[in-house]
């Protein structure tokens, strides 16, 4: 997989299409990668490897201590399985596919320098031997679930590839499969190829403040990966002006304070809530409506609130990467040690002192894991000898929004269970 990114990436469209500054203001920070993505790229490393075998191509299996294991071999048989499919279905349509992995696809005369990487472009005919592009997508992540409806990466990457390849099969229709195997979602989205060429004229201008960095920022959930986040200005005025609109009475706060410093000259009353400065939490807060908020304005806000604790972690992250790798100053803040354990510095050494001085049982035996059984028997054995003794219990239950395409739990046949909140997408998985 190339790891080159355009400015105006179609795995970011969606951010920078929302807030087009975004991509000028990420530039200064650095483009660190996480465990989710390295383990993104070599599951897509495989698919590949998977897919280039059943084409005949001359690959190399690619190979990973790290990240190797049943379940990555899994998901991307799913992949593997369906872009198969697809192909075979296209050859019984009495053509010979044009199959490309991992091609490179050149949108620039949409977006300013804009390119991007398809896993997967399969261009033949239809049922109807009309002229059939369809692109596919794998996603190895598990923190959210992503739609192709409208995705504008994948109608980025078809643009592309009908600017690049469409002439071949004269192509009518254009089709769009994200395939992530870790939420089972197999995603698929249609549009004919006069459609998606109207929509990308649409965002011709949009691309080009985008490019240019200019429009405003706007906070939406776009900003999970944008590296600019934990000094957003629009983020932090959103997540004040929340604080402000649905829990504080800053005008009453100011008028008490106004009420304290009465006769001092340099009392301040602001003109509303909104316009009101935000002040550090050393003020007491006044409190809207003192009580209990009800569910439904609980709900309301939910979607923010998860936006916002997402940003909060970030600027944390941020300010103390900056002072503990960077020696930055953080005023009223300083760096001290944490607690830590106690450790062996010689193992050896520790067992031949305890053996010498005349104790035993040093050791512990552990069975092995169900995975390492699978491993060591091979998938068939296993579930010969052993699959009478495998059951998969139940998920711990978690409030997830209506969009998750996971099918809702019936609670009066559910056992008690402990439940865990709106899961904090932010670093479960890479963007791409
Ligand atoms: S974090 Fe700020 S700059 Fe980045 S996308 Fe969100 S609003 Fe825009």
């Amino acid at each position: 997989m190339p790891d080159v990114h355009a400015l105006l990436s179609a795995s970011s469209s969606k951010r920078w299409l929302h807030c087009t500054p975004s991509v000028r203001l990420e530039e200064g920070f650095p483009n660190e990668s996480s465990v989710y993505a390295a383990e993104g790229t070599f599951a897509h490393s495989l698919c590949e490897f998977k897919l280039g075998k059943y084409l005949h191509h001359r690959v190399t299996r690619p190979q990973s201590d790290e990240f190797y294991s049943e379940e990555i071999d899994q998901i991307t048989d799913v992949y593997y399985e369906f872009a198969v499919g697809v192909i075979e279905s296209m050859k019984r349509n009495g053509c010979e596919p044009l199959v490309l992995v991992e091609e490179r696809v050149d949108y620039s005369h949409i977006a300013p320098s804009g390119f991007g990487t398809a896993d997967l472009l399969v261009l033949g005919r239809d049922e109807d031997g009309r002229g059939l592009l369809h692109v596919i997508d794998f996603k190895a992540g598990k923190g959210v679930y992503v739609d192709c409806d409208h995705n504008s990466q994948m109608m980025l990457y078809a643009i592309g590839a009908l600017h690049g390849y469409g002439f071949i099969y004269d192509v009518q229709t254009v089709r769009m499969t994200i395939v992530q195997p870790r939420l089972d979602n197999v995603s698929t989205f249609e549009m004919t190829a006069d459609e998606l060429k109207a929509w990308g004229e649409s965002i011709k201008p949009i691309a080009k403040m985008a490019f240019e960095g200019k429009g405003e920022q706007h906070p939406g959930d776009w900003c999970r990966f944008c590296r600019a986040k934990p000094v957003c200005r629009a983020c932090a005025e959103e997540a004040m002006a929340l604080a402000r609109d649905e829990f504080l009475d800053l005008d009453a706060a100011l008028a008490a304070e106004g009420a304290e410093g009465a006769d001092g000259a340099d009392t301040q009353v602001a003109e509303t809530d909104l316009t009101a400065p935000y002040k550090a939490d050393t003020d007491t807060p006044v409190f809207k409506q003192p009580g209990l908020i009800p569910m439904s304005e609980l709900s309301a806000i939910l979607p923010t609130l998860n936006r916002i604790s997402s940003w909060i972690d970030s600027v944390f992250a941020y300010v103390s990467s900056e002072a503990i790798n960077h020696a930055v100053p953080v005023p009223g803040y300083k760096i001290v040690e944490g607690r830590s354990k106690r450790v062996f510095t010689d193992t050896k050494a520790v067992v031949d002192t305890a053996i010498q001085n005349g104790y035993t049982d040093l050791y512990k035996q552990q069975l092995i894991t169900l995975t390492e059984f699978e491993k060591l028997m091979g998938k068939k054995k296993f579930n010969e000898l052993l699959g009478e003794y495998v059951a998969k219990p139940p998920g711990k239950l978690a409030l997830v929004p209506l969009d998750d395409p996971r099918p809702p739990v019936d609670l009066a046949n559910t056992p008690d269970q402990e439940f865990s909140v709106l899961p904090d997408p932010a670093g479960t998985e890479d963007e791409g």
